[in-house]
Parts: structure tokens; sequence; C-alpha cells
């Protein structure tokens, strides 16, 4: 979907739009999968050029940090872009004021590419190291058994605190 700022000139306008983003796309191999991701939102015109304002729905299922089963998950987020003119755009040597001005999106033309502006949106809001359960108890690192189930036969990992202290010894 394009934004076609135009239309946002005389009055504020209301966007709503469904975004099938392929979760291969995000380049997340936790996330298993991916819900079509609503937005809503209103666009107006700002000082130097406009501002969206609105709400992201993201949904799917990712794995599990620990043991790789599929959690789910599904959120709301405030979102919001201002978007200006490229001609505004300080040059190289006004660095000091590029860095307060990071969330601007530089326009050449009206009609701005929303989709990808959606996906830096959704790595954001993708969950991080997600638990099927806080006390989850992962794979066995030496079997791979899902010790939620049961334990494995394996034998319990050493205790290698010591290791670094005995280098230490002559
Ligand atoms: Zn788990
Ligand atoms: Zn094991």
């Amino acid at each position: 979907m394009d934004l076609n700022l135009e239309q946002a000139f005389e009055e504020p306008i209301d966007l709503s739009h469904l975004f099938e983003v392929p979760a291969v796309r995000l380049g997340r191999p936790e996330l298993l999968s991916l819900d079509p991701v609503g937005f809503h939102g209103r666009l107006e015109k700002a000082d130097t050029g406009f501002m969206l304002e609105g709400e992201i729905r993201v949904a799917g299922a990712v794995s599990c940090a620990r043991c790789l089963r599929e959690v789910p998950f599904k959120k709301r987020a405030a979102v919001s872009w201002v978007f200006a003119p490229e001609h505004e755009r300080p040059n190289q040597d006004d660095l000091e004021l590029a860095a307060t001005d990071l969330d601007v999106v530089w326009y050449a033309d009206l009609v701005v590419p929303f989709d990808h502006l959606i996906e830096e949106q959704l790595q954001l809001e993708l969950p991080m190291k997600a638990l099927c359960e806080d006390a989850c108890r992962g794979l066995c690192p030496q079997c791979g058994a899902d010790l939620n189930n049961a334990e494995c036969a394996c034998a319990p990992p050493g205790d290698d605190r010591w290791t670094p202290l005995r280098s230490l010894l002559p």
C-alpha cells in the first residue's frame, strides 16, 4: 500500500488497511506465523509535512526460546510517523539537528510507500525471546529431549564453576 499524502491536504483522513506480510520477509527464524497486520490511523497536515498516528494490531506465533514450542502472541501498539519534505532535510553539516530528526520520513514525492514502514514497525512489536511459560525447562543440551515432558537419561553437566580458578593455580 502507498500513502498518498495529498489526500490530507484539505482535511485529515482516516486510513485502515490489512497488510499481508510474509513471515519470512522479516528475517526472524523464531517467527512461525504472522496473521495479516491491521493498521488504522489518521493522516493529517502538520507544520512542514504530514503526521500519521494510529494503532497497529499484530498476532501470530513464535517458537519458545528454550523448548521451541509454539507460543501465540497478540498485541496492539500505538504508532506514529512524521513525514517531511526532502527539501527541508538538514544537510550533512547539521549533524546535531539531524540526530533529533531520526524518526522523520523524508519524502520527495507525495506518494510514499507504506509497507516497509509497517515492516520496520513489526520488528519492534514482535516478541523477543518468548517463553511458553516462565518455568519452561527447555531442551536437554545433550540429547535434545524436551525436559518439560520428562527427565532424560543424560548425566547432569559437571560443575565447571571452578574451572577458571583452577587455571590460575600453578
Ligand atoms: Zn518452552
Ligand atoms: Zn538429555
